[in-house]
């Protein structure tokens, strides 16, 4: 982290998900003037949604990326200073926190909120990889569009994958979802949705082997986990929704994480093992990973900030005053 340009703020809050920006818009207001690093992603994983419909302020629905639009121009107003960026590294080793951001210039903080959010899961298999954008995607709203008029497969049973078929259903012949046990993960009333949905052709207890195609995709061999039969489906698109990992890999030297990542917080609060630091929505949230619940975590997380600021100021002064 050396010969860096160095700036210093009170605030520096890292992603720009429902969290980031709900901590933006309440540190903001508490005259903590904040710095918000978007991450690569801005906006977060709402920018991949269609329709939101369970928001409230939103009695008809409303697209994620406007949502996230809504959320960015709040944040604004209120004075947050957003920046384009991704935090590459950090050091919360001394009293001041420090973030190198695109490895470019170095933020000293105070406090600091982490904001990060989860990024889609792979299955880690070398087709997978190798046919990655090139009929592989862990995205249908954003790549469904290349497979109107052919047929395509969905890995996963939660709600995720239940999304992703349904969209792609409005758009492909067939849609054939890949479940690895005989029941969903996904709530009832999506299940309900997937399981009307004409073309879409439910594969229980079936695994992927492997996704067949020199340039683009051809097909995924299958297998299924009872009969332990192999079948080839041929498919366009290969779409994978089989969950989210927490993007915590940068702060995994200095704060506390569980077995999968997620970032620990002291009971009822936003604070995390180091004083200064603490972490809202889904980089903490393996349970609940709802807008709103990010959104209420990111509004605790900037009252956390600002009580520390105000009880480390209290401290500074009385100190001063014993000198
Ligand atoms: P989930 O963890 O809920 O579901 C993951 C699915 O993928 C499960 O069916 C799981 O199977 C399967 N899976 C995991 N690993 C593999 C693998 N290696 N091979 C094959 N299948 C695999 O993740 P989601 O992303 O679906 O949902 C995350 C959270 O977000 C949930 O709380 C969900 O309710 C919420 N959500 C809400 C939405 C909404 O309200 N509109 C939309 C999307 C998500 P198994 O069950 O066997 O583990």
């Amino acid at each position: 982290m050396e010969n860096k340009k160095q700036e210093k703020v009170k605030c520096l809050i890292i992603g720009s998900g429902p969290a980031g920006y709900t901590a933006a818009i309440y540190a903001a207001r508490a005259n903590l003037k904040p710095l918000l690093v978007t991450g690569a992603e801005m906006g977060g994983q709402l920018m991949q949604t269609t329709d939101v419909e369970n928001y409230p302020g939103y009695p008809n629905g409303i697209m994620g990326p406007e949502m996230m639009e809504d959320f960015r121009k709040q944040a604004e107003r209120m004075g947050t200073d957003i920046r384009f960026g991704y935090v590459t590294e950090v050091d919360f080793s001394g009293d001041l926190h420090k973030a190198v951001v695109d490895d470019d210039y170095e933020v000293l903080a105070d406090t600091v909120i982490v904001a990060t959010g989860a990024s889609a899961k792979w299955l880690g298999i070398e087709s997978e990889t190798r046919l990655n954008g090139h009929g592989v995607s862990a995205c249908a709203v954003c790549d469904g569009f290349f497979y109107k008029g052919l047929d395509v497969a969905v890995v996963g049973g939660g709600d995720t994958a239940a999304e992703e078929a349904l969209y792609l259903a409005n758009l492909c012949p067939t849609v054939h979802m890949l479940i690895r046990r005989d029941e969903m993960r996904a709530s009832k009333v999506m299940q309900q949705r997937v399981l009307s949905a004409e073309n879409i052709k439910i594969h229980w207890n079936t695994e992927t082997v492997e996704i067949t195609g020199d340039k683009d995709v051809d097909s995924v061999i299958v297998n299924n986990n009872k009969t332990n039969e192999k079948s080839e489906i041929p498919i366009k698109g290969f779409f994978v929704a089989i969950g989210h990992k927490p993007n915590t890999d940068i702060f995994t030297n200095y704060l506390d994480v569980d077995s999968e990542g997620y970032l620990i917080t002291k009971p009822d609060s936003t604070k995390t093992n180091v004083g200064g630091v603490f972490v809202c929505g889904d980089a903490q949230d393996k349970i609940y990973r709802q807008a709103v619940t990010a959104a209420g975590t990111g509004c605790m997380a900037a009252l956390d900030a600002e009580r520390y600021l105000s009880h480390k100021e209290f401290m500074a002064t009385q100190e001063a005053d014993v000198v």
